[in-house]
């Protein structure tokens, strides 16, 4: 069963036409038919799925029921689930069971939501392409020789392949909106600090955000409801009311100003993706809304910056991984200090090393100030260039990723290339602030991302115009062709 946006799919499970255990028992269908070819699973979870299935379907006939109740979804594996593998993409968690869960995953629980399983990801979320989880590469549902992007690229592929409609994903320097553009689908990153990081595998502690990917503004709006608000077990979740995400979806575009900023379109932005993204700013113009020119005259220091603050946490939250209160432990040591060296050597993959190595190197004595201290101040300027932009516009557009869907092997060789990709959507977590990116056409075969960001905390200025995009235009509603193997198993 191909699986519809979410409001009707709760208006059906409502209506009793459907059931959360059919539901269900069709998506765990597909993931099984669909899944040897995406790899976008770690763990299918069937036997909790149908549990909590049937306990929706008691909900829902108790007419209890949430707009989320009994709708299957898929959680990226650096959220912790009791019970169930939580391996963060890594050889180090491969044999990790959580033993309880994160607070997103709690919060979408509590709203009835079913979760099918744990998608693969980034080791530890760092990557562009979903190339460096141990548990192999996902491929792209529109061109299976291609990344789906990362490091969300198993939640991408889930939902853009259609086994389920939303996935979680989390957002360090673009990971929920990067493969969401590559993938063809929505993928929305709140405010810093809007959803808990209670239970979410820390990677870089003052960018780390979770979301969502989804087919539509709008369910990321129903979704994020849920996911959002205070949580005194996480210190940097923020204690302010979540405004009504869903309702403000429907504010007419008339009278918004939307800021293009010049340098979102350099000499490396593909020229399809510049003229897809071009149009959608004609749509909006349509749509009543004033297009004016900002400045970000920073934006080049921010993969730079990026890469010298996300893996300076990075060194420092992955100091816990040492094999001995859990996770990988190599069983080659003779000694205590051999221990921590080989079971590290051992669990981390390539990726995962070189940012331990440079964030120990940039935070060391004598290079602190040359380049942590720098970085700091650098990130307020970018900072800085966004909060300016915002006292004149509502909301900044512009692509989300230089190119559509790149072949898997083609940037592995070279990390600065893949750390490029980054390029558009870095400054948003330096600056704490929310951003999406929708579906605006195609370049070839492969989809193309727009990107929307808005002021800290007004996410629902950011779905709203995210929304009337979408009332207008049809993108989001692109399917990719079935893969071979779904053909043959018909
Ligand atoms: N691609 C970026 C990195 O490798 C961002 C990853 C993320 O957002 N988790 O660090």
């Amino acid at each position: 069963m191909e699986t519809g946006d979410i409001a009707a799919l709760a208006r059906a499970l409502r209506k009793r036409e459907v059931s959360s255990r059919e539901l269900t028992e069709a998506t765990l269908q597909r993931i099984e038919r669909l899944d040897p070819v995406l790899n976008a699973f770690i763990t299918v979870t069937a036997g909790q799925a149908l549990a909590a299935a049937d306990a929706a379907d008691r909900r829902l006939a108790r007419g209890e029921a949430t707009a989320l109740t009994g709708i299957p979804i898929a959680h990226k594996d650096i959220f912790c689930t009791r019970g169930v593998l939580t391996t963060c993409g890594s050889k180090m968690l491969a044999n990790f069971v959580a033993p309880y869960d994160a607070a997103i995953v709690e919060r979408l629980a509590a709203a009835g939501v079913v979760s099918v399983g744990k998608t693969n990801m980034d080791e530890f979320a760092m990557g562009s392409s979903n190339e460096t989880s141990f548990f192999g590469p996902v491929r792209n549902p529109w061109d299976p020789e291609r990344s789906p992007g990362g490091s969300s690229g198993g939640s991408a592929a889930v939902v853009a392949a259609g086994l389920v409609p939303a996935a979680t994903g989390t957002d360090t320097g673009g990971s929920i909106r990067q493969p969401a553009a590559l993938a063809g689908i929505t993928g929305f990153k709140p405010s810093y600090g809007r959803c808990s990081r209670y239970g979410m595998i820390a990677f870089a502690s003052s960018l780390d955000q979770a979301g969502i990917l989804a087919r539509s503004a709008a369910d990321a709006a129903l979704l994020i409801t849920a996911m959002a608000g205070f949580d005194p077990r996480d210190s940097t979740s923020v204690d302010a009311p979540v405004p009504d995400y869903v309702a403000a979806l429907d504010r007419p575009l008339a009278g918004r100003r939307i800021g293009v900023p010049p340098q979102f379109f350099d000499a490396g932005l593909d020229p399809q993706c510049a003229a897809r993204v071009r149009e959608a700013l004609q749509v909006f113009a349509g749509l009543g809304a004033e297009i004016v020119e900002v400045a970000l005259p920073n934006l080049a220091l921010s993969v730079p910056t990026y890469y010298i603050v996300a893996p300076a946490e990075a060194s420092s939250n992955l100091a816990r991984f040492d094999g001995v209160r859990f996770g990988h432990r190599s069983t080659a040591a003779g000694s205590l200090e051999e221990l921590y060296k080989r079971s590290r050597q051992e669990g981390f993959g390539a990726e995962v090393k070189r940012r331990i190595m440079t964030g120990t190197y940039v935070l060391s004595a004598g290079y602190y100030d040359a380049y942590y201290l720098q970085a700091q101040k650098a990130r307020q300027l970018i900072a800085g260039d966004l909060r300016r932009a915002f006292e004149s516009v509502d909301v900044i557009a512009g692509p989300t990723t230089p190119t559509p869907a790149f072949r898997l092997g083609e940037k592995t060789e070279d990390p600065v290339q893949m750390y490029l990709n980054d390029i558009y959507t870095i400054a948003v977590n330096l600056a704490g602030v929310p951003g999406i990116s929708i579906p605006c056409g195609f370049a070839g075969h492969l989809p193309v991302g727009l990107q929307l960001i808005g002021p800290a905390f007004d996410e629902a200025t950011v779905l709203n115009v995210a929304h009337q995009y979408q009332l207008a235009t049809d993108w989001h509603r692109r399917r990719p062709p079935q893969p071979a193997a779904a053909r043959g198993a018909r």
